[in-house]
């Protein structure tokens, strides 16, 4: 059942789907160029302080090796430019005053290794290490390389000072020198060129020396590599010729790198916040979104359908006739629509309230839920009415013909609504569209007109659509308007058919029957004009003109009775008795001369109302008949709980009494069981004496029919009543005479 709802919704989640994963697709791609770009970024800022790290420890590098080499060159000129130590060179040549000064501080270690002294040749005059006099070959232990530094303090072409210093390769490593001329304190030589002598003193750059560089200037992993080393930064130590000796390099601290890593997590960390941030917005977006759909889905579904019934609704059925129409056409299929009408609803609903009106379209919704095919869509269209869609391959009415008659069969079986039982019964209406040709405006069309017949039809019956139905209906359509027109404008009269007593043949009274003669059309029967009235909410208006008319006509013959009848319409408004009250008040006629006449199907369907209804009436004073008595199936009994003033025999029963010897026994034991309940008997359609003469034997007090006189106009009567008043005064005269 409501497949297009179904397929409507598939076709949005389709939708949305294809939007949900744009938009999350979307999102992390953005996420994803954020986060690179951000670390990026970060990347660039490690990079950068990384390389101003390592120049800053290089320039530290370069300053150290200065430093270790200013150092050894400050404690060569505190050594060098001495009096004591130019007068013992120079003068007495003091070995001892050099072995004390010299030799000694050399044992020291902090401020120098060695110390040699040579001469303008070259020649080593004396050489200590680390306190001892050295036995090693000076060149052999201090290189070639150590003389371009005394050729520098010779020539004192660099500082004018005559002092160099430089960095030397020896036997035991990378060392600084210095070499300086021995001079008094004032600079002054007091020997000439070629008798001078020259103080070196040495440095090594060892291990110990290295690491404590490392530590005091903050270069972590300082070390001294081979120069052929390749290393992005280093500090290479070159001797006074040119020649690279090593290579300082120290492990990169890359604080970019450090800070890089602490900020990395923190980075991501914030990165995948937002991300969440994000997602959990994204999910509340459309959880939101969902419920709003989801609301809009119920809201669209619950606008086609039925609150009372849970069935479809006029709109949600239009959309399922539609569907299937289309899809016939496509696939050469059926579509079969039933259009069904509750009988006697209306009745229910008055009699016991709304309440078990309500329960009993429940009620039958459920049943007709299990009948119906699967594919069956099934909606409740207001009041009374149902409708039942369903697409077949079967190119003929036959599966809804079967279906209608499975659901006349459910209906037929009284309905249990709480405490009480009742019986419906409905009219059904068939129409189809085969391979879709009819649509849908036309098939609802053409089943409410096939349900309309099979209700005027009678009760409890089905009716296919056909053609000839639409020409009735016109033929209808234009009879209501008529109709409606005849009642404003005084088209109705009203003929009137004398009721006689039995024995004495004279006129009590009057049946009041409407008459209409219909322009262009002639004298219309009222069996065909008064259902037309009762279906088009006629009724009332033309009962209430008839009953007036008769009640007005009646002023003239005080000495009749006048019957007037009663559709069941008028008989189940409340206001009913008001009306007639009205009439009463307005006319002046005594109530008790009126006698509403009212058939038995609207007292078998709802006999608490009717009991309401005819003690509501005879409060007023009129008195109320049981028409056409014998056309349907209730016993007298059953009838007399209702109080009825008299009963009405039906010329069904009537006009067969002398022919068929059962009629006239079932009719003898009926009127005899009225008059044993004291319920005066009228027989109706006495055509022939004879009849007349049996229904007086049987015990009926007053008979009507042609035989005693047709319907005829309201002067007629007043003509025959004084012809009939002139022989009773005769009578009277001859039997006073
Ligand atoms: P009904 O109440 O059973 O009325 C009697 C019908 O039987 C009348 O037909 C009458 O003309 C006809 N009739 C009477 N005697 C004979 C007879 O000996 N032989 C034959 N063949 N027919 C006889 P009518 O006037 O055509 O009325 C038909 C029905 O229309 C009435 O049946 C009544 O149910 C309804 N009707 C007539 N006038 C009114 C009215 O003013 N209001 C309402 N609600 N119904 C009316
Ligand atoms: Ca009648
Ligand atoms: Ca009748």
């Amino acid at each position: 059942m409501g497949a297009g709802i179904e397929s409507l919704r598939h076709s949005t989640q389709v939708g949305r789907h294809s939007i949900v994963t744009a938009v999350l697709i979307t999102f992390a791609v953005v996420v994803a160029v954020v986060t690179l770009m951000v670390l990026t970024a970060i990347g660039r800022v490690a990079d950068y302080s990384n390389k101003l790290d390592d120049e800053r420890s290089w320039e530290t590098t370069v300053g150290a090796l200065k430093t270790f080499q200013g150092q050894l060159e400050a404690t060569l000129h505190d050594h060098s430019a001495r009096n004591d130590a130019a007068r013992s060179v120079y003068g007495r040549d003091d070995r001892g005053w050099v072995a004390g000064n010299y030799g000694d501080i050399s044992s020291n270690g902090a401020l120098f290794d060695t110390a040699v002294i040579v001469d303008d040749n070259n020649k080593p005059i004396v050489a200590y290490h680390d306190g001892e006099r050295m036995t090693e070959n000076v060149e052999d232990v201090l290189g070639t390389a150590v003389w371009a530094l005394v050729d520098q303090a010779r020539t004192t072409r660099i500082t004018g000072v005559p002092e160099a210093g430089g960095y030397i390769m020896t036997s035991h490593g990378i060392a600084a020198a210095a070499a300086a001329t021995i001079r008094e304190r004032s600079g002054r030589i007091p020997v000439p060129e070629g008798q001078r002598r020259y103080l070196i003193l040495v440095r090594y750059l060892d291990a110990a020396r290295i690491k404590m560089l490392s530590n005091t200037y903050v270069i972590s992993g300082l070390k001294l590599m081979p120069p052929e080393t390749v290393a992005r930064y280093a500090v290479s130590i070159v001797d006074p010729l040119g020649k690279s000796l090593g290579r300082l390099v120290w492990n990169s601290r890359e604080p970019g790198d450090l800070s890089y890593q602490q900020v990395r997590p923190l980075v991501l960390g914030a990165l995948g916040l937002v991300g969440l941030f994000f997602v959990v917005l994204l999910i509340l977006g459309s959880l939101a979104g969902r419920r709003l759909r989801a609301e809009e889905v119920q809201a669209r579904q619950g606008s086609l359908r039925d609150r009372l019934s849970g069935l479809l609704n006029r709109e949600g059925l239009r959309l399922d006739v539609d569907r299937l129409v289309e899809r016939a056409r496509s696939d050469g299929s059926n579509v079969l629509l039933l259009y069904l009408d509750l009988d006697g609803f209306k009745e229910i609903n008055d009699a016991y309230g709304h309440g078990t009106g309500d329960q009993l379209i429940r009620a039958v919704a459920a049943g007709l839920s299990v009948l119906v095919p699967a594919q069956a869509s099934l909606a409740r269209l207001g009041g009374d009415e149902f409708a039942i869609v369903f697409p077949t391959k079967e190119l003929n009415d036959a599966p809804a013909l079967r279906l209608a008659e499975q659901v006349l069969d459910f209906l037929s079986e009284p309905l249990e609504i709480g405490r009480r039982v009742v019986v419906v019964g409905a009219s059904i209406g068939i129409a189809s569209s085969q391979e879709g040709r009819t649509d849908r405006e036309e098939l609802v069309r053409r089943a409410d007109l096939a349900m309309y017949k099979a209700k005027e039809a009678g009760r409890a019956r089905m009716a296919c659509y056909e053609t000839a139905m639409d020409a009735h209906r016109e033929e209808r359509n234009a009879l209501e308007l008529d109709l409606r027109r005849a009642i404003e404008t005084e088209e109705l009269t009203v003929a009137y058919q004398p009721l006689v007593d039995a024995s004495s043949c004279e006129m009590t009274g009057v049946e009041a029957l409407v008459r209409w003669n219909r322009p262009g059309h002639g004298p219309i029967s009222p069996e065909a004009f008064i259902p037309v009235a009762e279906t088009s909410g006629l009724i009332e208006a033309l009962g209430l003109l008839v009953l007036r008319r008769a009640c007005e006509a009646a002023q003239q013959w005080p000495e009749l009775r006048v019957a007037v009848n009663v559709s069941p319409g008028q008989f189940r408004n409340p206001a009913f008795a008001d009306y007639v009250r009205n009439v009463l008040n307005s006319t002046g006629i005594e109530a008790g001369r009126v006698t509403l006449e009212i058939t038995e199907g609207y007292i078998i369907q709802n006999p608490e109302r009717t009991r309401q209804s005819i003690e509501r009436l005879k409060a007023l004073g009129v008195k109320v008949a049981l028409d056409d008595f014998g056309s349907g199936f209730s016993s007298i009994g059953y009838l007399r709980q209702f109080g009825f003033d008299r009963i009405k025999i039906d010329r069904s029963l009537t006009m067969n009494v002398l022919e068929d010897s059962r009629a006239r026994e079932m009719l003898r034991a009926t009127v005899a069981l009225a008059r044993s309940l004291d319920i005066p008997v009228t027989a109706e359609g006495i055509e022939i004496e004879e009849q007349g003469r049996a229904l007086q034997n049987f015990g009926c007090d007053e008979l009507q029919g042609y035989f005693y006189g047709k319907p005829m106009p309201e002067a007629e009567i007043s003509k025959r009543l004084s012809i009939q008043n002139a022989a009773a005064l005769d009578e009277e005269r001859g039997a006073a005479a």
